[in-house]
C-alpha cells in the first residue's frame, strides 16, 4: 500500500499524534493554564469564560473550593481561607518568622515525624515544618498548591478533551531547591506528570520568541499582586541564562491598592481604625479604581461608609501617579541594582519585556521605559504571558515540534561530579546551574611516579560513588613519572545547550590530555531524579559518616604509602633497629585498623604512627637540607 504525503512533514500532526501538554503560571495573586491548539498558545478559561484564577484555597465545609469563590469567602472565612501560598512552599520554621505576621491564617509548627509525607522536608535541617490549620485539619503549602493545580489541570483537560501527558510549570528564577522541590511535590500529588520547571522570565522571553533570536540581553520586569521581581536574562546559543534576579518580595499592586485606599479614607474623613469588613470592603474598592485607571483618565468613587451613609468622590490620574510614584521608584532601584550585578548597562538591554497585573498601569511603563531608554514590550498580555512561554514549551517537550531544535534546559537536574579516592565524590557542577556552563577542577596523583589516572564521571547529589549514576569512564594516560601530588590534573565539565556534557582531562605540566563525551539527561525521567534527590535528603546522616570514614581510610592509605616509599629509600641509613620495629608495628596497627568501619580508631592509629615517625622525618628533613647545601659554602645561605 503507498502511502500519500498530505502535508510537509511537521506542518501536521494527526489528532491521535499530538500529545496533550499544558504550561501552568502558579502564581502568588492569580494562576493560569495554557495550551497550543493549532499552533497557537491560548490559555483556557473556566466554564464562566474566566481566565485567571485566583491562588486562593478555601476549605469549606461542604469540601475544598479554589478561585474566586474561595476568594470571595476570605471575609467571612479568613482562617479556613488559604491565600497567596506560594509565599510558603518550601520554607521552614526560621524562614517564616519573617513571613509570619502578614499571614492571615493559623500556622502549626511540627517536627518532621517519620516517614515523608508533602512538604515535609525541610532542606535547610531547620526540621520544622509550616501547616495551616483549618477546618479540614492541617493541610502544608504543598497541598495546598496542589489543590490549585488539581483545579488548572481538570480546567485543561475538559477543554482539550483528554487526559494531559505532562506540563510544564514556571518558578521564579530566584526559586532555591527546597522551592522547585515543593513545588514538584505538589503536582505529584495533583497526579501531574511535570516535564520541567521553567523559570517565570525564561517563560515570558520564550512566549515573545526571544529565544528564536541569536544573541542578546533582555530584562524581565514582573510586577504582580504581592510582589516584584526583576530578571536579566542572557541569550547564548538557544539557552537563556539567567545573569541576576532581583526584587522586592513585599511589593506589588496589593501596594498600589493599599496607597489608593488610604487616599479615599483620608478624603472621606475615615479614622484608621476601621473593622476588617470594611478595611477589605475599601481595599476592594482600590483594586477596582486603580484597574480602571489603567484605561481611563479619572474615576468615580461611590463608598458606603460604615454609619451606612455614602462618600462620593473622583480620582483623577495624575493624582493616583503621584499616590504610586514612590512604590515604582523602589522596583526601579531593584532594577538598576540587578543591572549592576549582571555586569550589563540598561543600554545593552535589547528587549524589556512586561509581565504581570500591575505592568498595565501606564505610569509604570512609562517610568520602565525612562529607565531603560526602550518602549517595553507589552503586545502579548501581561498577565498570561507567562503561562504562554510554558504552554509553548510544554507543547515542544510533549514531542509534538519534532523538528523544533529548541530544547530550552535552563538549569542541569543533578549534579554532576568525579570519583575521588575512597569511592566518594566531588561535585563539579551542582544541580540547578544554568546552562551552558563549564567549571574546572585541579586533581594530582596519589602515588609516586603515577603514569595514568582513572576518571569516573558521575551524576547525583550523593556522597559515595556507588549511590550516584554512573556516566562515564575514561583514562588520562601518558602523565611523566612524578612524586605523588606533584601532577597538575585540570578536570573541566562543560555542559552545551543541549544538555550534553563534555568531560576534558588535561596534565598541565605535560600537555597531556584525555577526554569524553556524555549526555546527562539521557534514560533519567523527572521521577528517578526525583527519587535521587530524595534519598539525597534521607540519608545526609549516613552519607557524613561513610564520607569520614572513606577520608580516614584515604588518608590511612597515603600515609602508608609515603612511610613505605621512604623506608625502601633511607630507612637503613636513618633508623637504628629499635627504631625501625617501632615504626613497623605502628605501620601494621594502621594498616590493620584502616580496614575497619571506625573513622576515629583509623585517626587514632594514623596519629600514632606519626607520632613514632616524628624523629625518622626530622632527619630525613635534615639530611635533606644538608643534601641541598652540599657544594655551597654555609654563609652562602646565611642573610
Ligand atoms: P501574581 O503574579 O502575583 O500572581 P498577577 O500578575 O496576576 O499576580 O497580578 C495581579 C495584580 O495585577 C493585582 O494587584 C491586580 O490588581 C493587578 N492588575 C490586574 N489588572 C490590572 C489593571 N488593568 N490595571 C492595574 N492593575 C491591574
Ligand atoms: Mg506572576
Amino acid at each position: 500500500m503507498a502511502l500519500l504525503q498530505i502535508a510537509e512533514p511537521g506542518q501536521f500532526a494527526a489528532p491521535h499524534q499530538h500529545k496533550l501538554a499544558a504550561g501552568i503560571d502558579l502564581g502568588t495573586t492569580n494562576s493560569l493554564v495554557a495550551s497550543v491548539l493549532s499552533g497557537m498558545a491560548v490559555t483556557l478559561p473556566d466554564a464562566a469564560g474566566r481566565h485567571l484564577l485566583p491562588s486562593v484555597v478555601r476549605y469549606a465545609a461542604e469540601g475544598v473550593v479554589v478561585g474566586d469563590e474561595a476568594k470571595l469567602a476570605a471575609v467571612e472565612d479568613p482562617l479556613n481561607t488559604v491565600q497567596s501560598v506560594k509565599r510558603l512552599m518550601g520554607r521552614g520554621l526560621a524562614d517564616l518568622k519573617t513571613l509570619g505576621s502578614t499571614l492571615p491564617y493559623d500556622i502549626a509548627y511540627r517536627e518532621v515525624g517519620e516517614g515523608r509525607e508533602p512538604g515535609a522536608v525541610s532542606l535547610d535541617g531547620s526540621g520544622a515544618v509550616p501547616r495551616i490549620r483549618t477546618r479540614s485539619g492541617e493541610v502544608t503549602p504543598v497541598e495546598v498548591s496542589a489543590e490549585i493545580l488539581k483545579t488548572l489541570a481538570r480546567r485543561a483537560e475538559q477543554s482539550l478533551g483528554g487526559e494531559l501527558t505532562g506540563v510544564v510549570i514556571t518558578v521564579p528564577a530566584y526559586f532555591d531547591d527546597a522551592q522547585r522541590q515543593a513545588t514538584k511535590d505538589a503536582a505529584r500529588l495533583a497526579g501531574l506528570n511535570v516535564f520541567r520547571l521553567l523559570n517565570e522570565p525564561t517563560a515570558a522571553a520564550v512566549a515573545y520568541g526571544l529565544d528564536q533570536r541569536a544573541e542578546g540581553v533582555h530584562a524581565v520586569y514582573d510586577l504582580g499582586g504581592g510582589t516584584f521581581d526583576i530578571s536579566i536574562l542572557r541569550l547564548h546559543r538557544g539557552v537563556f541564562e539567567v545573569m541576576s534576579t532581583g526584587g522586592d518580595s513585599a511589593l506589588g499592586g496589593d501596594d498600589f491598592d493599599r496607597a489608593l485606599a488610604q487616599w479615599i479614607m483620608a478624603q472621606a474623613g475615615l479614622g484608621e481604625d476601621l473593622d476588617p469588613v470594611m478595611q477589605l470592603r475599601l481595599t476592594r474598592l482600590a483594586t477596582g479604581i486603580k484597574e480602571q485607571l489603567s484605561s481611563v483618565e479619572s474615576a468615580e468613587i461611590h463608598l458606603e461608609l460604615p454609619n451606612g451613609g455614602r462618600w462620593q468622590g473622583s480620582i483623577d490620574r495624575e493624582t493616583f501617579n503621584g499616590l504610586i510614584d514612590p512604590l515604582i521608584a523602589k522596583t526601579l532601584a531593584a532594577c538598576r541594582r540587578a543591572l549592576r550585578d549582571a555586569g550589563v548597562t540598561a543600554e545593552e538591554i535589547e528587549d524589556v519585556v512586561m509581565v504581570g497585573g500591575s505592568t498595565r498601569v501606564p505610569r509604570v511603563r512609562e517610568r520602565v521605559k525612562e529607565l531603560f531608554r526602550a518602549e517595553p514590550r507589552v503586545d502579548v498580555d501581561p498577565d498570561r504571558v507567562v503561562a504562554i512561554g510554558a504552554a509553548i514549551q510544554a507543547d515542544v517537550l510533549a514531542g509534538n515540534k519534532p523538528d523544533e531544535e529548541m530544547l530550552l534546559l535552563d538549569v542541569i537536574s543533578l549534579s554532576l561530579g568525579m570519583e575521588t579516592m575512597g569511592g566518594l565524590v566531588e561535585r563539579i557542577v551542582p544541580r540547578n546551574t544554568t546552562i551552558p556552563v563549564a567549571r574546572a577542577q585541579e586533581f594530582t596523583t596519589f602515588k609516586d611516579g603515577q603514569t595514568a589516572l582513572a576518571l569516573h564521571v558521575v551524576q547525583g547529589e550523593r556522597d559515595l560513588v556507588s549511590d550516584c549514576r554512573s556516566l562515564a569512564r575514561f583514562e588520562l594516560r601518558g602523565i611523566p613519572p612524578m612524586v605523588a601530588g606533584a601532577a597538575r590534573i585540570r578536570v573541566t565539565f562543560e555542559v552545551d545547550a543541549d544538555g550534553l556534557l563534555n568531560v576534558t582531562a588535561l596534565e598541565e605540566t605535560s600537555g597531556v590530555k584525555a577526554g569524553v563525551v556524555v549526555k546527562p539527561s539521557y534514560g533519567l525521567s523527572d521521577s528517578e531524579v526525583e527519587r535521587m534527590l530524595r534519598d539525597s535528603i534521607a540519608h545526609a546522616e549516613d552519607d557524613m559518616a561513610a564520607r569520614r570514614l572513606r577520608e580516614e581510610q584515604v588518608e590511612a592509605e597515603r600515609v602508608t604509602e609515603a612511610l613505605r616509599a621512604a623506608l625502601a629509600q633511607d630507612g637503613d641509613q636513618l633508623l637504628d633497629a629499635g627504631e625501625r620495629a617501632g615504626i613497623e608495628q605502628a605501620l601494621k596497627h594502621l594498616v590493620e585498623t584502616a580496614a575497619s568501619q571506625n573513622h576515629l580508631s583509623i585517626k587514632r592509629a594514623r596519629e600514632a604512627l606519626e607520632k613514632v615517625c616524628e624523629p625518622y622525618v626530622e632527619r630525613r628533613m635534615n639530611t635533606s637540607v644538608r643534601q641541598a647545601m652540599a657544594g655551597h659554602k654555609l654563609d652562602e645561605f646565611e642573610s
